[in-house]
């Protein structure tokens, strides 16, 4: 069983001819709402390959929670940690402007998930065969997650996104770290190879559609991507987590599952909408044939 500890957001997706100046209003050209937030995303990634999946999450007592818990429940997704309440469900509201966009965050009920949560659904978490983190939520909540899996010797995958809310004291503990290029550069310099280095078979850097690198040990291992027209890479990255995460449990070698990976993102990358496109294992499986 996987456990994701992370965020729940509807994304609300505003198509327009030009953004608004201050104090100006303009007319949007399509409005869309879709569900999202890292944790939801990469928890849905799993469960689709066929993982079953537990979400630990918080959202509010209004319409986007109850959609969002119910998107969750049709992918077969354990919903019974996840915590409601009063707060306002998160949301992302994106303006979208040919390739440019503009993104606000509430995180709302998802800052609401605090480390007595996760003590009162211990049992999930210390039974679980790995842990998905991002770091959308209160770093307390992380480092409680890293704390007890630590405890429980259950291994963690954390996706350091955003990476300003990554704190350098958990790399001990966790057991896989996969930053895409930006955020690695930003938690640890622009030298890759160095970095990876120092963290063997540990740290793994997404490079869109040059795929993955890792370091084994004994030498540099780059995992090429799979090339193909990329319609939409919203998600590209949730979805190599959630992939990663289930290739893994399922015993794959760390050079197999980065593989593996990388043919679910890009499957996911083909289809518009984060969670759209992520694929199930026979659309992965007919890919690597
Ligand atoms: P995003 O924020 O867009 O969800 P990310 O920035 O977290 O993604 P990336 O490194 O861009 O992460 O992409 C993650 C993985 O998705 C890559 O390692 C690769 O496997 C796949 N991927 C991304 N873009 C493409 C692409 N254009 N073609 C094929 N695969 C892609």
């Amino acid at each position: 069983m996987i456990t994701v500890i992370g965020s729940l957001n509807m994304d609300l997706v505003i198509q327009m001819a030009d953004f608004p100046q201050q104090g100006e209003t303009v007319l949007g050209q399509h409005f869309q709402t879709s569900p999202g937030g890292k944790g939801a995303n990469q928890a849905i990634a799993a469960a689709r390959l066929g993982s079953n999946v537990t979400m630990i999450g918080c959202v509010g007592d209004d319409r986007f929670g109850h959609t969002l818990r119910t998107v969750l429940e049709q992918e077969h997704i354990d919903t019974t940690s996840l915590l409601t309440t009063s707060e306002s469900t998160g949301i992302a509201n994106i303006l979208v402007h040919h390739n440019d966009n503009r993104i606000i965050v509430v995180p709302g009920a998802n800052y609401k998930l605090e480390p007595t949560h996760l003590d009162a659904v211990k049992d999930v978490i210390t039974q679980s065969q790995m842990v998905i983190l991002q770091l959308e939520i209160p770093t307390e909540t992380t480092a409680h997650a890293i704390k007890l899996c630590k405890e429980a010797n259950v291994p963690v995958l954390l996706n350091p996104a955003p990476a300003a809310n990554f704190d350098m004291c958990w790399m001990d503990d966790i057991t896989y770290l996969t930053p895409n290029e930006i955020e690695c550069a930003q938690l640890f310099g622009n030298d890759f190879d160095q970095t990876l280095e120092k963290y063997p078979n540990k740290l793994i850097i997404t490079l869109g559609r040059d795929g993955a690198r890792y370091f084994d040990g004994e030498y540099p291992i780059h995992v090429p991507g799979y090339m193909t027209k990329a319609v939409d890479t919203t998600g590209a990255g949730d979805t190599f987590n959630g992939a990663l995460a289930y290739a893994l449990v399922e015993g794959q070698s760390l050079d197999e599952a980065v593989y593996f990976a990388n043919i679910a993102a890009s499957l996911a990358v083909e289809q518009v909408s984060a969670q759209g496109g992520m694929p199930t294992l026979s659309k992965v499986y007919a890919r690597m044939a």
